[in-house]
């Protein structure tokens, strides 16, 4: 039986508008193993289509191609891919070696698609290598090589999988005539060893050499000749005289092999079965990439600029809510709960816009008095059997423990003014007023400590405490002067206009409200002062109702094992003024954070876009090379997998890279705010660098999915031909 047998094979290749152009038509030939078969003809007669179709790199024809016996139409894809693996070794007039890989690795590469041993993937190639002559020139990159060096390590690649059947498309096109000699000696001798080598040739004397000469013209078989001047056993004999240049020039007389000898060892790990690892896959596109080391690390860097963003936002919102809880904190006291409505029913849900004020807001924000006993009964009914703190909300009974409070957003309501003691250049008094922005009263809690001035004390009836904001309006030069002074203050509570005098008892620290007009009462005079517009006006003298409560427990724990119940159990209900406060600013910073993340997500997709370009331009620019590797046996996976890895370790880069810079950057930055500010509102969780890393990966592989697809699909033959 032949080795290989062509019966009545067609190939049309698809033109557009479905026009047909015919490159193969009736070709019925064959070939037996020792055979050095010269393909001769004019350009376009169709001999490269020919050796594609041989190759397992085309299979769209009509007739039957046998290798062995088999028919390869019968041969699904994963056989196919390991016909083109283990029989058949290419060898191509422009050399097409991987450039970014060593000859050594140029050569293993057959073997690494099949998983094979690094130590047997390397013994076997340096064999080879040794055999051609090529033993000095294991780490060179292609580009380092001559041509004759090039072909031969094509060559080596092409025996590197002990294939049946050599095929050598114009081999010698590329080389000088000395050079064409030496590649046509090794060919010969491959031959001798019991392998089929098919090459297409357009000279002569190359044809000349060979044991048979089939000429094709316009896509059909002409003439098939056997040359009867074609001495087998003629390389063998050169080599044994050393007369050969190839055996003088580049083979040591000690490290003389045979075909014969290398195909031994070859044979042994022969039943491989495996597929490109991922290591591999790893190790073939860090050499890729490392080819293109400026174009990848520019990438990489445009990558990681979006993410410096997203972790340097993350750490500011955390570091801005997290400087601002730990100033409330501060000034809360340890044992004192607070309570106040927090604008929603028990489940947490809204019941009523809290941007809004009005005299609606603030009812809705009062306790009623049965909601204090509600309140208090509940908690006293859940801490009951851990504690013997009950809560005493009877305002009557001595031993209370509850206290009130009011607080309001006061804006359009309040304001305080002052008349200057001095006439101003006209002669005039005038009344100067600013708007309060908070009007809260006293917390029980509030001490001497809170205070800004040596002069001041905390107010009593007839006066006010002033935020740092508020009292600036005076145009005073230090805060000490503020105190004491008389001032009118104006609030408007539904239908009731307070306006009374009242005197500035201190300046008290509000932490970081500092810019915020803030003004304190104490509850009990405001309560007196309602009382009195209400009975002027002839009203039932109801009061102020309270917005907020304080509990004195008196013990940090009890504190806390209310405050956990409130949380978990009563979502109507909030905590402290400050609480509010900083729960206010997060929600502000959240909703600044949303503007800013969807940003950071808007960079992250250039960032993506940028990295599908580049991966996509890759692809074009390799495509030779990924013709390449699909004739020697890569399966589309394994393309896939080469450009994934890709893919996968920009994002590995591109997150380590970003992670560097981030860490710098954030640096600099709490250096910067320390000395400005005296604090620094960045905090870096380590879970951000994670997820950053994370992302990265996620959006690499994902920008990857489609230039690796697409090099999976690209078609050999074409992928081949591109120049
Ligand atoms: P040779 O290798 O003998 O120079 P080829 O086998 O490359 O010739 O091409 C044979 C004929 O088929 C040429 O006329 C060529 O133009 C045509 N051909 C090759 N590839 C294609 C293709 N993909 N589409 C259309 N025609 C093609
Ligand atoms: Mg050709």
């Amino acid at each position: 039986m032949k080795i290989l047998e062509l019966k009545d094979v067609n190939k049309d290749y698809d033109i557009e508008s479905k026009e047909k152009f015919t490159a193969l038509s009736n070709i019925s030939v064959s070939f037996d193993k020792g055979e050095l078969v010269s393909i001769v003809g004019e350009s376009g007669s169709g001999k490269s289509t020919l050796m594609n179709l041989i190759g397992g790199l085309d299979s769209s024809y009509t007739g039957t191609i046998n290798i062995s016996g088999h028919n390869l139409k019968d041969f699904k894809d994963k056989e196919l891919d390991d016909y083109r693996k283990k029989k058949i070794g290419f060898v191509f007039q422009s050399f097409n070696l991987i450039p970014h890989l060593s000859v050594l690795d140029n050569v293993t590469i057959g073997l690494t698609l099949s998983n094979e041993k690094e130590s047997i993937k390397n013994h076997k190639a340096i064999e080879l290598l040794t055999k051609l002559g090529l033993k000095n020139h294991l780490k060179k990159k292609p580009t380092q090589l001559s041509g004759g060096q090039k072909q031969r390590v094509a060559i080596a690649r092409a025996l590197i999988n002990d294939p049946d059947i050599i095929l050598a498309d114009e081999p010698t096109g590329a080389l000088d005539s000395g050079t064409s000699q030496q590649i046509l000696e090794i060919l010969k001798e491959i031959a001798d060893n019991g392998k089929l080598v098919i090459m297409v040739t357009h000279s002569e004397k190359v044809a000349s050499v060979s044991s048979r000469i089939v000429e094709i013209s316009d896509g059909k078989i002409i003439s098939d000749t056997k040359n009867n001047k074609y001495e087998k056993h003629m390389t063998k004999i050169l080599l044994k005289n050393k007369s050969s240049v190839y055996g003088n020039k580049f083979i040591p007389s000690k490290e003389t092999y045979t075909f014969a000898e290398v195909k031994n060892i070859q044979t042994k790990s022969k039943k491989s079965k495996g597929h490109l690892s991922f290591l591999s896959a790893v190790k073939l596109s860090i050499h890729n990439m490392w080819a293109s080391k400026i174009k990848n690390l520019l990438m990489a860097i445009g990558v990681s600029i979006s993410l410096i963003s997203m972790i340097l936002m993350l750490s500011f919102g955390s570091g801005l809510t997290g400087y601002i809880s730990d100033q409330a904190a501060e000034y809360s006291n340890p044992t004192i709960v607070t309570l106040s409505k927090s604008g929603r029913d028990r489940n947490g849900n809204k019941i009523h816009n809290s941007g809004e004020i009005d005299s609606q807001t603030i009812l809705s924000g009062a306790f009623t008095e049965q909601e204090i006993q509600e309140v208090s009964n509940d908690i006293n009914n859940h801490i009951k059997d851990k504690t013997d703190f009950q809560i005493i909300y009877d305002q009557e009974n001595e031993n209370k423990n509850l206290s009130y409070g009011f607080s309001v957003p006061a804006f359009t309501m309040g304001s305080i003014s002052y008349i200057p003691a001095e006439p101003d250049e006209n002669g005039e008094i005038k009344e100067i007023s600013t708007k309060l922005l908070y009007l809260y009263t006293t917390p029980p809690y509030y001490t001497e400590n809170k205070l800004l001035t040596d002069n001041g004390h905390i107010s009593k009836e007839n006066e006010i405490m002033l935020s740092p904001a508020a009292a600036e309006f005076f145009e005073i030069e230090d805060l000490e002067e503020c105190v004491g002074k008389e001032v009118f203050l104006n609030i408007t509570f539904d239908t009731y206009h307070l306006r009374m005098p009242v005197k500035v008892s201190a300046i008290i620290d509000v932490s970081v409200f500092s810019n915020s007009m803030i003004m304190y009462i104490d509850y009990d005079f405001l309560d007196a002062s309602i009382k009195a517009a209400q009975e002027d006006k002839g009203e039932e003298a109801s009061g102020l109702v309270p917005t907020l409560l304080f509990i004195e427990t008196g013990n940090e724990k009890i504190k806390t094992m209310i405050e956990d119940y409130v949380k978990e159990n009563r979502k109507d209900l909030s905590g402290s003024v400050e609480e509010q406060l900083v729960e206010m600013f997060s929600e502000m910073l959240n909703t600044f954070s949303i503007a800013l993340t969807v940003i950071a997500g808007i960079s992250l997709i250039v960032a993506m876009i940028m990295i599908l370009v580049v991966l996509y331009m890759s692809v074009s620019e390799r495509t030779k090379e990924i013709g390449v590797l699909k004739s020697i046996g890569a399966r589309k996976k394994d393309i896939k997998l080469i450009f994934s890895t890709e893919s996968f370790l920009v994002g590995i880069l591109s997150g380590i890279a970003g992670i560097i810079f981030t860490l710098i950057i954030g640096g600099i930055l709490t250096l910067i705010f320390n000395s400005i500010l005296g604090f620094a509102p960045i905090r870096m969780m380590w879970y951000y660098f994670f997820e950053a890393l994370a992302l990265s990966i996620v959006i690499s592989v994902l920008a990857g999915l489609y230039p690796s697809s697409k090099a999976a699909k690209l078609d050999p033959v074409e992928s081949l031909r591109r120049e």
